[in-house]
């Protein structure tokens, strides 16, 4: 039985890969699973706040964020396909090499957010792959991570999330890094889907925009946010309680934020974290509505 829902695993990511029309069609798989999980679609190519983009890699994304205008990028995730197609016909569309990614920033270590690093590290790339402490465990195959479906891909070869020869440069919370003259990228701790997940907090960008690139840690819904079903994390209610305590030291240290960018839904633009103490007094994070309550002050 297992080895059957194994079987049937490994045809649905490799189905996600190959479904792609970057250019004119929605992934037909995350369309799928955005529909199932009642969240905001993922639109492939979409610009986003603060200079990203979001491509969309079978039912996970990953951003390319530019260093200011030198033509440079860090990467935000890395989305699924171990051999990059998708990051590669992005970077060719500008008339830049594979060389212009500088960093990856990893939220987590699940095997739909490493395709990216994974290809760059396997064709030599000079590049840092930024993670915490306890996904770089994982990275690095010395443990196993979190999540009940990751258990089980885990033991497929080639569907587990480590990544071969890497030494992964390990970034606390509430460090921050910059790249550039401008651009800079806070690290906050989010654990609960996995141990070490991390949302990064970008400013400096060419647009003046703050932007949160969450990972797994929530989706968002047309009413507000939602965790990540339980069948994909560790522990739902930690990573609850991440969201909330990230929001109160949000408020406490003045960070604004503009938007909410998680890895498998559409984002949220709104003045910054507030709406998710309402949320904690709500006592339910999806009855939030974030755009409703985008120009209330708490
Ligand atoms: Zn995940």
């Amino acid at each position: 039985m297992r080895t059957q829902l194994q079987v049937l695993l490994k045809i649905v990511f490799e189905q996600s890969m190959t479904q792609d029309n970057y250019e004119t069609s929605p992934n037909f798989i995350s369309g799928l699973v955005s529909k199932a999980a009642g969240v905001l679609p993922l639109v492939d190519g979409a610009q986003l706040p603060g200079g990203g983009t979001r491509i969309v890699d079978g039912y996970s994304s990953f951003y390319p964020v530019p260093i200011g205008d030198s033509g440079e990028l860090v990467l935000i995730d890395g989305g699924i396909d171990k051999h990059a197609k998708k990051l590669e016909r992005f970077i060719k569309q500008r008339e830049l090499g594979l060389g212009a990614i500088k960093a990856v920033l990893l939220t987590h270590a699940h095997r739909d957010h490493i395709g990216a690093p994974h290809s760059l590290l396997n064709r030599g790339a000079d590049i840092k792959v930024f993670v915490s402490a306890a996904d770089g465990e994982v990275l690095q195959g010395q443990r196993r991570g979190e999540g009940k479906l990751q258990i089980l891909t885990d033991r497929i070869p080639g569907l587990d999330a480590a990544i071969p020869g890497i030494e992964p440069e390990i970034i606390e919370d509430g460090e921050t890094i910059s790249f550039g003259d401008q651009l800079k990228i806070k690290a906050l701790a989010v654990p609960g889907h996995t141990r070490g997940s991390m949302g990064f907090k970008i400013s400096g960008s060419s647009d003046g925009s703050n932007v949160l690139y969450i990972g797994d840690a929530l989706d968002l819904t047309t009413n507000g946010a939602k965790n990540a079903a339980w069948l994909l994390s560790g522990d739902t209610k930690t990573s609850e309680q991440s969201i909330i305590d990230l929001t109160y030291r949000m408020i406490r240290e003045g960070d604004e934020i503009d938007s909410v960018i998680p890895a498998h839904s559409g984002d949220s633009s709104f003045n910054n974290l507030r709406a998710f103490r309402a949320a904690q007094k709500a006592r339910e994070l999806r009855a939030v509505n974030f755009s409703a309550r985008r120009h209330t002050a708490y």
